[in-house]
């Protein structure tokens, strides 16, 4: 609990400082704000538990839904008037139209006339054409090891070989989109987009596999960007290791905007879970009870890779060049990782990921069922408004009650 940190010189130990001179402390989602007083700082929760509390992030539903998604924001106004937009939990109201086949059909239209727009925009902008009646499947958020953008790679190229074997079969055309910002420094991530690209480069140019599956790094990801492709999806991926992701709140704005989640139970997810049920969202892999499990037996990558014969195949195509010829051994660092120290156990959540991404591409060949588990989301992201998040910290942590009175900035004469 030291506020100096002994080893190679002293320095001194940011948190524990920040939590000694702290009246309050939380962690950002329900499960964040647990594991930070069962493990990360327990002793400090031991000497002052009523220090410790959870406030769990929301988005502004001003910006996530107003302003980016106007065509779904007055479908749902049509149904239950527009005072949502300041009380999201009215959403819940929109459950009574789950059957009506007029709202099926509205929410179904916008999100294609979404998804044509970003088609378009991705056309005149970067001069790639996608297939808008394929799946935007997409996951764009920092570019980090914990947050397994790799797992996401494997499954490309998974569904890639599988077409290759049998391209008449009735596949789910899917567009898998990637964005993020790899920090400068971080020689991984920047390897990580260097696969995703490699992998676009050979499965886009593969005339066997034509419009059933393309892959598009988005560059530049930023606020702006989001603002388009998040209303255009219709699978959010958000698959960090159980236990890595405080929270996300990129989960909360796809959710809002009538895209299914394929995820882990981490961070906020599991909050997603309960408000829209469990049965709504594609929730697959290890809890963090069987990461916990697994790391007192140890985590053995090779098991995974000599048990199952789409992840070596997989494997072995990144290793051996196929898809980075001309430099075989460019991928080797990340093989190396994957292989024998990877600390988000990618192998371990493989198979579970697959078999769900196969249910996934099931479900979307019935537009209707689609939507109809799309309409159980956006009826329950209530609770992921900030507003409730800032009247939380509001009156738990700073004794006040939130108001809506406007007040002058201190150069505005208003
Ligand atoms: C919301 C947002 C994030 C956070 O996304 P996560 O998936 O929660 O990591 C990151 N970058 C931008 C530009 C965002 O809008």
């Amino acid at each position: 609990m030291s506020l100096i940190e002994e080893v190679d010189g002293k320095k001194i130990n940011m948190a524990h400082l920040c939590i000694v001179g702290s009246h309050a402390v939380n962690g950002v989602a329900r499960i964040h704000s647990e594991i930070i007083k069962a493990t990360v700082f327990k002793d400090f929760y031991e000497s002052d538990p009523e220090k410790f509390q959870n406030k769990t992030n929301g988005i502004t539903p001003r910006r996530w839904l107003v302003m980016c998604n106007p065509g779904l924001a007055e479908v749902i106004a049509e149904r239950i008037g527009e005072e949502y937009i300041r009380d999201l939990d009215q959403l819940k109201t929109l459950l009574e139209f789950v059957d009506d086949d007029t709202f099926i059909r509205d929410v179904a239209k916008v999100k294609q006339e979404n998804k044509l727009k970003f088609s378009a925009y991705l056309e005149e902008h970067y001069k790639v054409k996608i297939n808008p009646n394929s799946m935007f499947d997409v996951q764009v958020k920092r570019i980090h090891e914990y947050k397994r953008q790799l797992l996401n790679c494997l499954h490309i190229i998974t569904l890639y070989n599988r077409i290759k074997k049998d391209p008449k079969k009735s596949w789910t055309p899917r567009t898998i989109m990637i964005g993020g910002k790899a920090a400068p420094g971080y020689h991984t991530a920047k390897m990580i987009i260097k696969l995703i690209t490699s992998i676009g480069d050979i499965v886009n140019n593969d005339p066997v596999v034509g419009d059933l599956l393309k892959v598009i790094y988005l560059e530049n990801y930023r606020v702006t960007l989001a603002e388009k492709v998040i209303p255009a999806s219709d699978l959010s991926e958000q698959i960090s290791t159980a236990g890595t992701e405080a929270s996300g709140t990129g989960n909360m704005k796809f959710m809002l905007n009538g895209a299914l989640t394929i995820g882990t139970m981490d961070g906020a997810n599991v909050e997603m879970a309960e408000e829209a049920g469990e049965e709504n969202l594609f929730i697959f892999g290890m809890r963090v009870a069987d990461v916990e499990a697994m790391d007192k037996i140890g985590y053995d990558a090779a098991s995974y890779y000599n048990r199952l014969p789409e992840l070596k195949q997989a494997m072995d195509q990144i290793s051996g060049g196929f898809f980075s010829p001309g430099q075989p051994d460019l991928f080797r660092d990340l093989v190396n990782m994957l292989m024998q120290h990877d600390r988000f156990k990618v192998f371990a959540d493989y198979e579970a990921y697959i078999k769900t991404q196969d249910r996934v591409s099931t479900l979307f060949k019935d537009p209707k069922a689609w939507t109809k588990m799309v309409i159980h989301n956006i009826a329950g992201c209530g609770k992921f408004s900030s507003d409730r998040t800032i009247s939380q910290y509001a009156r738990e942590i700073w004794g006040m009650e939130p108001s809506l009175e406007k007040i002058a900035a201190p150069d505005d004469p208003r």
